[in-house]
């Protein structure tokens, strides 16, 4: 284990990319509050085997798309844990495949309020805490965006594509903001990952087509995120990585 980096946040680090992003930054020396929204058994999993990693870690039940959640997920981690030095807005979710002549409105406000506003409250309150213009020591937020962002998932997911596309953006626009106050902003745009976020069968039609031929896996996202997330990455900010296999 290295030695201690402090304490970052992971938004719904319960299953998937988040999972192993926890599972990743906890075996880099870091402290790690797994947020999830439903999967308490899941997070608590992932709790112990980050404490087995040396860490401590705590689960934080909150819903990232709620301001006053994201307000308490906040205070309970600092309450808990420390101040908070790094956070990983990774909580995201698609809908149904469809075209975007069938999107109700129902549908475009749930994609863009868990994936976008989210992204925006969550960066929000990380910047209130670890900017030195509030008071605070300076960190890092790494948004977990898709290529989805720049390929449009026509006929699958062009909403979730623009909810993202818009996380990039924020990744962009917060980075030159808070550049002059210690904190780093940078993103992570995974492809086909194996989660459970996919359709049944989507990722055995489409896991081919990357030109290494092949889906990822969460670990392969979750040591970039780590890698960022440290002063590893000490040169970077504004910017997003692509984790895709080459697609
Ligand atoms: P996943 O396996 O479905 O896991 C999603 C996680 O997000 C779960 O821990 C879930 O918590 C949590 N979550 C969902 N809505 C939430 C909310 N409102 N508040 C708090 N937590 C919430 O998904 P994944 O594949 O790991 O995806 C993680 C991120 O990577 C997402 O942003 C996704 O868009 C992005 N991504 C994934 C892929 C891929 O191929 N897998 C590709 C590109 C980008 P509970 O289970 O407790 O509800």
């Amino acid at each position: 284990m290295t030695e201690g980096r402090g304490v970052v946040l992971v938004t719904g680090g319960s299953r998937g990319i988040g999972a192993a992003a926890s599972l990743a930054l906890a075996t880099d020396g870091w402290d790690v509050a797994v947020n999830y929204r439903t999967q308490a058994d899941e997070a608590a999993r992932v709790v112990k085997a980050c404490e087995e990693r040396g860490a401590r870690a705590i689960a934080v039940q909150a819903d990232v798309a709620e301001a006053e959640q994201v307000e308490r997920l906040f205070e309970t981690v600092a309450a808990e844990l420390g101040p908070i030095g790094a956070v990983i807005n990774n909580a995201g979710v698609v809908s149904p495949a469809g075209r975007v002549a069938e999107y109700d409105a129902e549908r475009l406000d749930r994609v863009f309020r868990i994936n976008t506003v989210s992204a925006f409250l969550v960066a929000g309150a990380a910047v209130r805490r670890m900017s030195t213009a509030y008071g605070g020591d300076g960190g890092v937020i790494v948004n977990i965006s898709s290529r989805a962002a720049v390929l449009g998932s026509a006929g699958e997911y062009v909403d979730y594509a623009a909810s993202k596309a818009a996380v990039d953006a924020l990744t962009t626009g917060l980075a030159n903001e808070v550049a002059k106050e210690g904190v780093r902003v940078l993103g992570v745009r995974p492809g086909l990952i194996q989660t459970d976020i996919h359709e049944p069968g989507r990722l055995d039609r489409l896991g081919a087509t990357p030109p290494l031929a092949r889906p990822g896996k969460p670990e392969e996202v979750a040591e970039v995120i780590a890698f960022l997330a440290s002063d590893r990455s000490s040169y970077m900010t504004g910017t997003t990585v692509d984790v895709s296999g080459g697609r």
